[in-house]
């Protein structure tokens, strides 16, 4: 019996657990669900909720496309190094959803536990442009598992308020950069050489 519970933990056969909780850390009923959302204590994933506004909602945009993507580019990139003081990241995604309980949202995987719950416990008292952060473990660990695949196709039906992620994807050149300069800095680090970026210094002070 235990087996079989663990088998289906966090799955729609779950009863008592909510599988959309447990895959993508938000479920649109939230606090009102009938299943439980157990809250991790540890995890190397974190969620900052509803941080991303996109000027495309705005019913009074006027940005083109690119524009759109420059603004977007720059939101990743200031997450990105602000969370990666804290530790390497593995993966850091944006939700494009529409839906409450999804729009905006930043996901961070890092490499270690440990730096996930620093970055939760420091970033929670902070704000990004004027706005609180709200800031939770969460129990994703499979950032395929919670994306849609029917809009990876192109053929979701359901658009933004569809319950799995709808990525909002970084230019690539800017994705390389981050990664990249990621592991050049942790390389650097390991080989006793000082960096001189605020990172690099509280890393070395940590
Ligand atoms: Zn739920
Ligand atoms: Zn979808």
């Amino acid at each position: 019996m235990a087996e079989y519970l663990a088998s289906i933990y966090g799955t729609e056969k779950d009863k008592v657990n909510c599988s959309f909780y447990f895959k993508i850390g938000a479920c649109r009923h939230g606090d009102r669900c009938s299943r439980k959302h157990v809250k991790p204590n540890f995890s190397q994933t974190l969620l900052i909720s509803n941080l991303y506004q996109n000027p495309a909602y705005d019913p009074n945009n006027q940005l083109t496309p690119q524009q759109l993507q420059q603004h977007f580019d720059l939101f990743f990139e200031d997450m990105f190094m602000e969370l990666a003081k804290y530790g390497e990241i593995e993966e850091m995604v944006i939700c494009d959803n529409v839906g409450d309980h999804l729009v905006g949202n930043v996901y961070a995987q890092y490499k270690f536990e440990e730096d996930a719950g620093k970055a939760t416990e420091a970033l929670n008292n902070r704000f990004y442009a004027g706005r609180p952060l709200y800031v939770e473990l969460s129990p994703v660990t499979d950032f395929r598992e919670a994306c849609c695949r029917q809009y990876e196709m192109g053929e979701c039906t359901r658009g933004g308020f569809c319950n799995f992620m709808h990525l909002k994807l970084p230019s690539k050149e800017l994705k390389r950069e981050l990664y990249g300069g990621q592991r050049l800095s942790i390389r650097e680090l390991k080989s006793g050489a000082t960096g001189t970026s605020e990172a690099e210094r509280e890393r070395i002070a940590a």
